[in-house]
């Protein structure tokens, strides 16, 4: 799994949309242009960004599409989770770009991402017929610090929690999951989702340019019997594709990002406004945060608000993610447009470490090694600047050395058995061969019956183990062991905070 802790950074586009018609009516100015030939966009001037990907008023949903989330798809299909999420002050383009808008009203080649991700998905799906496939979709709104289930609509908000599995994956407890079969399927849970979004508001936009929409296609894939037995046994390298592979792609529509004060909002409206500005606020100090050089040292604010909470495994987390970035070209919306590409600027620097999600005990082992990893760097950070820091450097060296020990003499006691195991059935049989002086005989007779009694204990050993909850299983084994290293660890940086 090293490939599995390669970091890297979130993808970041800019898409500048065309001016409409309303703002060439008003005679709008365009205060955006790209630079041929580069990733780079200037604002006003001479403001410089540059991004992973920009894209000019001319692009279109295909190219989007094409550049920016084909690769993520094809991740998806290979077990990682992936994250596509808008930013930008509301009539910038978010949902357009995203696809969640009245899809059955929009031409073919103006369909957005949503619509290209389902279609491509399910024929992958089609085209390898030997891989099991489950897919569900679940969709979600955050509208003032509250979660709400757009495809049951009928699920109150307490029903509604946002929890972390031990993976390091956000889970919505609560949220509906359909099983769907075809895009089709699909296709129509996303529409009657859109439509809720837009409901108990008096003007449509409204209410969706105060929420945040995240829609979710979450997929399972096994290789199916036939195909496993053309696979070559269990222990060949390819022993993982026979593997239960699960993994998902949010698609997120974030809340506008204009600023109260320029829409001058007043009452409800402005505590609304309020509550979203803090959800994108957090997730501006989130995105600051895992771009610091000096991360370890940060605290990543994740808990600040529910759309951080639920976005936290897609930034710095084990996901693959890409930032759009949609802006006015209009002189009018010069500010919000400045502050759309700083914010993206800022997102760059965010590295995530995308896994591919195997085997749950593979998965835990890694993220205890990992853990262990940070909490080791951490306690000797801390080490350094503490004044005890002699004896528990002394602590530490000791723990090291005697979980070496450990290592050492499980792999001792693992080549002895190995050597017991060859000789036993050799030496039964010559016990029986009436060559065998006397003596020669009780000696050998001696050492099978201990062989017997050290055989029979461990088999007691195991049992006991196995009424516990534990088993004899590597995995078992290891996970076991990182389990104390964890806790050692933990009580250490714990004596040091305290
Ligand atoms: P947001 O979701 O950010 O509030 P919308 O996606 O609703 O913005 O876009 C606002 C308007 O601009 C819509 O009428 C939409 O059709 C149009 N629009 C946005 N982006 C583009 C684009 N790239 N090309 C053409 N029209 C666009
Ligand atoms: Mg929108």
């Amino acid at each position: 799994m090293e490939s599995g802790m390669e970091e890297i950074p979130v993808k970041v586009a800019v898409r500048i949309r065309p001016l409409l018609s309303r703002e060439v009516l008003h005679n709008h100015q365009v205060c955006v242009r790209l630079v041929p030939n580069t990733q780079q966009i200037i604002i006003g001037k001479d403001r410089v960004f540059t991004f992973d990907f920009v894209f000019g008023k001319n692009s279109t949903q295909e190219e989007v599409y094409t550049v920016c989330i084909k690769p993520l798809l094809v991740s998806l299909t290979e077990g990682y989770n992936a994250t596509v999420f808008a930013y930008g002050q509301t009539g910038s383009g978010k949902t357009y770009t995203i696809g969640g808008g009245h899809i059955a009203s929009v031409a073919e080649n103006e369909k957005g991402i949503i619509p290209r991700a389902i279609q491509e998905l399910f024929q992958h799906i089609s085209e390898n017929r030997n891989i099991d496939f489950h897919v569900k979709v679940s969709y979600i709104e955050v509208y003032k610090e509250e979660l709400r289930d757009l495809l049951e609509l009928e699920t109150s908000v307490k029903e509604l929690h946002i929890r972390e599995d031990e993976k390091g994956n956000t889970v919505i407890v609560g949220a509906k999951e359909f099983q769907v079969e075809c895009a089709d399927e699909v296709i129509s849970l996303l529409e009657s989702g859109n439509a809720a979004r837009h409901t108990g508001t008096t003007q449509m936009n409204e209410h969706s340019s105060r929420s945040h929409a995240i829609f979710t296609i979450s997929i399972c894939q096994k290789q199916s019997a036939e195909s496993q037995r053309n696979t070559d046994a269990a222990q060949d390298s390819s022993w993982k594709s026979i593997q239960m592979i699960a993994s998902k792609f949010h698609f997120v529509d974030l809340a506008g990002s204009e600023r109260v004060t320029k829409t001058g909002n007043t009452g409800e409206r402005f505590k609304e406004s309020i509550q979203i500005n803090s959800g994108l606020l957090a997730l501006g100090n989130v995105i600051s945060a895992l771009g610091d050089p000096k991360r370890k040292s940060v605290h990543i604010p994740y808990r600040d608000a529910k759309i951080t909470r639920i976005l936290k495994d897609s930034l710095g987390g084990n996901a693959k993610t890409v930032m759009i970035a949609c802006i006015s070209p209009s002189s009018s919306d010069f500010d919000e447009s400045l502050n759309s590409l700083k914010y993206a600027n800022r997102a760059k620097n965010i590295r995530n470490k995308p896994v591919v999600n195997y085997n749950p005990d593979q998965d835990r082992i890694d993220e205890m090694e990992l853990e262990i990893r940070l909490l080791r760097e951490a306690l000797q950070n801390q080490q350094v600047s503490s004044q005890c820091s002699h004896d528990l450097n002394q602590e530490r060296t000791r723990i090291s050395s005697l979980e070496e020990q450990l290592t050492r003499l499980q792999v001792q006691c693992f080549s002895y058995r190995n050597c017991v195991d060859e000789a036993f059935p050799f030496l039964v049989d010559l016990n029986d061969d009436i060559s065998l002086k006397r003596s020669q005989r009780d000696r050998l007779q001696s050492w099978i019956t201990m062989v017997q009694e050290v055989r029979k204990e461990a088999l007691t050993m195991q049992e006991i183990n196995t009424e516990t909850g534990t088993s004899q299983e590597p995995h078992h084994i290891t996970i076991l062991q990182l389990k104390r290293e964890l806790k050692k660890c933990q009580v250490f940086n714990f004596m040091l905070i305290i």
